[in-house]
């Protein structure tokens, strides 16, 4: 008899929904995480009364109604709609790019119609029959003006080379919208968690043994004796030790501050467009939240930056060599009967937080199905 039936590597949202679900069933759940918090990249701290979104800014949205009504059975939602906006050089415009954007970009424009009419003109005099990188391929989309000021230098900063030095591939549509909407999302439910997103995994988590500050592979011998099957959310090349090779990330650096002032930027998200300002975005955290009681304010400056490894990985690069090289290792971890690979690092692919719930549930249906 082992002592646990479930050994969960990462109290992150796959990892505590997993546990959440096996604990009620009646199971028995060690839940082991490196980090010093639960929660994983959705971790919020509290600084000065305001939530921090540590990991970077995390806005829950869904058409799922199953998935909207599972969350908020841990939480309250507030009625936050992503609504971005970009600076380029000293103008700002609204995203995504819709009316209220077309009308700050050309005096002319007052219409649909005009709007319309404006890109088309455009698209048509800059036309590359085979746009051979992202920049011709981006001007064939929507015109030279938009990709100028909006698209070229975030995307640049963002993949750490010149628009014209990226394959083209990498944007497939640039929806434009001929309505004045900025809702960032298309999704029927959208919001932010009253309170912040790590008591929502204080909840999940209650009742259930974790131990924190606790690498899997420090112990990983020990680990294995002491449950009868492991859910494992880490970096899956590295369950292998990196037999077949680094799959590779893009990352992400934070430069977080506080600030003596009540209100910095007036929205949660200011995406700079222009390459010559370093970072992509700055988040301005209290605005999710609504606050405009606390004297202070916190502020997180986004760097895009290459990863190497060791560093925290946070956006997989799904080009064909390394979806090849993850193919390799899914292939090793099909014949591992009793270990299961979760997650935006175990399955290798950028998961927003309700595509992790609907993996999550349909991991423990499989479980249950398989008893
Ligand atoms: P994680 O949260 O990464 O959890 C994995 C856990 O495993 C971590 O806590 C890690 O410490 C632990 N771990 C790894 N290896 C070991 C080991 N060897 N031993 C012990 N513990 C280990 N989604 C949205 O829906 N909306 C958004 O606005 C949004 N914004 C995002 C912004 C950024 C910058 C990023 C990177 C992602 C964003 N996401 C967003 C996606 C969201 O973060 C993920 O869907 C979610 O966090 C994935 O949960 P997870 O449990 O799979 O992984």
């Amino acid at each position: 008899m082992k002592k646990y039936d479930f050994l969960i590597v990462g109290a992150g949202l796959y990892g505590a929904i997993c546990a959440y679900e096996l604990n009620k069933a009646g199971k028995k759940c060690l839940v082991v995480d490196k980090r010093n918090h639960v929660a994983g990249n959705i971790f919020t701290e509290n600084i000065e009364g305001i939530n921090v979104h540590v990991y970077g800014a995390h806005i829950f949205h869904t058409s799922n109604k199953v998935v909207w009504d599972y969350v908020n059975s841990f939480a309250e939602f507030n009625n936050y709609i992503n609504q971005p906006v970009a600076r380029y050089k000293n103008e700002l415009y609204n995203l995504p790019f819709n009316m209220n954007t077309f009308t700050k970009l050309w005096n002319d424009v007052f219409t649909p119609e005009d709007a319309l009419k404006k890109i088309e003109a455009e698209k048509t005099a800059y036309h590359i029959d085979e746009p051979k990188n992202l920049e011709e391929q981006a001007i064939n989309l929507v015109g030279p003006t938009i990709y100028e000021k909006l698209i070229k230098g975030y995307t640049a900063k963002q993949w750490g080379r010149a628009c014209n030095e990226l394959p083209a591939f990498i944007i497939k549509r640039l929806p434009v919208r001929f309505i004045f909407d900025n809702n960032y999302f298309n999704d029927r439910y959208q919001g932010i968690p009253v309170g912040g997103y790590t008591s929502i995994i204080e909840k999940m988590l209650d009742g259930v043994e974790v131990r924190l500050n606790t690498n899997f592979f420090d112990n990983r011998e020990e680990f294995k004796n002491i449950a009868d099957s492991i859910i494992y959310t880490g970096p899956i090349d590295e369950f292998f030790n990196f037999k077949y090779g680094p799959l590779e990330y893009r990352t992400v650096r934070f430069e977080t501050e506080i600030l003596n002032r009540s209100n910095y930027q007036g929205n949660a998200v200011v995406n700079h467009t222009e390459f010559e300002v370093p970072f992509t975005r700055i988040i301005e955290h209290k605005h999710f939240e609504f606050d405009i009681t606390s004297p202070k304010t916190v502020i997180s400056r986004e760097y895009s930056t290459a990863w190497k490894p060791g560093d925290e990985p946070y956006y997989p690069v799904n080009n064909d060599k390394n979806n090849d090289l993850y193919a390799k290792y899914k292939e090793e971890a099909s014949h591992l009967g009793n270990v299961h690979f979760g997650g935006r690092l175990g399955q290798y692919k950028y998961y927003d937080m309700d595509k992790v719930v609907i993996e999550a549930l349909s991991k423990i249906k499989e479980l249950k199905d398989n008893e």
